[in-house]
């Protein structure tokens, strides 16, 4: 009775495969919830592809991926900063590359760890973290492993961009380009005109790029009549008109219907959120669980580990036991099992 989610193993480790011949220099990123499949999956995928590094988003998940058997080079993507103690243990560990992106920490790192392998990264358009141009200048590697220049692309990154930057930084040390973000074909671009080795972390390409072999259930855990104006739930809110609560497994444990801003670029978009807006106004919101074709509003807020939702009318068709499609963001969904199919 769980949040399964159902891979079509064959056909994913197939895209896996496939993207990673299309890549050369491919960099798996395995961090935060594994993409909805766990870090422990993505280190095993990582070794079975025999991809000779992983990325890693904090150092606390250095340790997660190597219990799970990842035997290579792991890189720390978020930057190092003084007073991390995790981070700064890794410093001096062979196999592990950590990511600077201010001068001050380089002197900090190599008091503490003098041939720590690091990539220095370079101030993007994300403006998130970053050396800019000007503080390449005299930058000063002391005895650090330098292990290259990195790029962090926002989501639809620019060949141009990624070349200027590496090029600002190639003419001060040379060395490998670690980039995010470009679409394969400007990625080798950019791989044949820096003639520098280069690498391309990615994560969501990776492992939820051929979401047709991905599938997201919930299990019907009951179903109950109810009628208008009795009451549900632990808020004891009254059932709008006479219907049916079907209790589904799926709740904030799972990650289940957290919301995030979403970015409103297009009118279709900015149309849904009025139709949830309306939604809410009428005391309801849309729950991402689908029940005879149609999503269906939450009854109350989801639970723990279940989410009681409303059905007016007729008996929704479904039985306890049934399967239904759950639409998860898979960057906040922790399923608790995954089927390999
Ligand atoms: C998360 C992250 C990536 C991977 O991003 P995806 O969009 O999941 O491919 C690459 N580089 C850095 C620095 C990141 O933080």
């Amino acid at each position: 009775m769980t949040l399964t989610l159902s891979v079509d193993t064959r056909r994913w480790r197939d895209h896996l495969r496939t993207l990673q011949s299309d890549v050369p220099g491919l960099v798996p990123v395995a961090k935060g919830n594994g993409y909805g499949f766990g870090l422990e999956v993505l280190a095993r995928e990582a070794m079975r592809i025999r991809a000779s590094a992983i990325a890693v988003g904090v150092a606390e998940e250095v340790t997660q991926v190597r219990l799970a058997g990842y035997t290579r080079d792991v890189v720390v993507l978020n930057p190092w900063r003084p007073g991390d103690a995790v981070h700064t243990a890794l410093l001096s560990d062979p196999r592990v590359v950590t990511t600077v992106s201010r001068p001050e920490d380089l002197a900090a790192i190599s008091a503490q760890a003098p041939r720590a392998r690091v990539q220095l990264e370079l101030l993007t358009s994300m403006r998130r973290h970053g050396l800019t141009l000007e503080q390449l200048e005299g930058i000063d590697l002391h005895d650090l492993t330098f292990e290259g220049w990195t790029i962090h692309l926002p989501a639809t990154g620019s060949l141009t961009e990624a070349e200027e930057l590496a090029r600002a930084a190639l003419a001060v040390h040379r060395g490998a380009v670690w980039v995010s973000h470009l679409d394969v074909a400007d990625y080798r671009l950019l791989r044949t005109r820096l003639g520098v080795q280069t690498r391309m972390r990615i994560g969501t390409r990776l492992w939820l790029g051929a979401p047709e072999t991905l599938t997201t259930r919930a299990t019907v855990l009951d179903v109950h009549r109810i009628t208008r104006g009795q009451r549900l739930g632990y808020h004891q809110s009254r059932a709008p008109r006479d219907g049916w609560i079907v209790v589904v497994s799926g709740g904030t444990a799972h990650g289940i219907a957290l919301a995030a801003p979403v970015p409103q670029r297009s009118l279709r978009q900015r149309g849904v959120t009025v139709a949830e807006g309306l939604l809410e106004a009428a005391g309801q919101s849309l729950s991402p669980f689908t029940l005879g074709r149609r999503k269906r509003p939450f009854a109350e807020p989801p639970h723990m580990h279940s989410s009681m939702l409303f059905v007016p009318g007729r008996h929704p068709g479904v039985a306890v036991g049934d399967e239904v499609p759950v639409t998860c963001r898979m960057t906040t969904t922790r399923f608790d099992q995954i089927a390999w199919r």
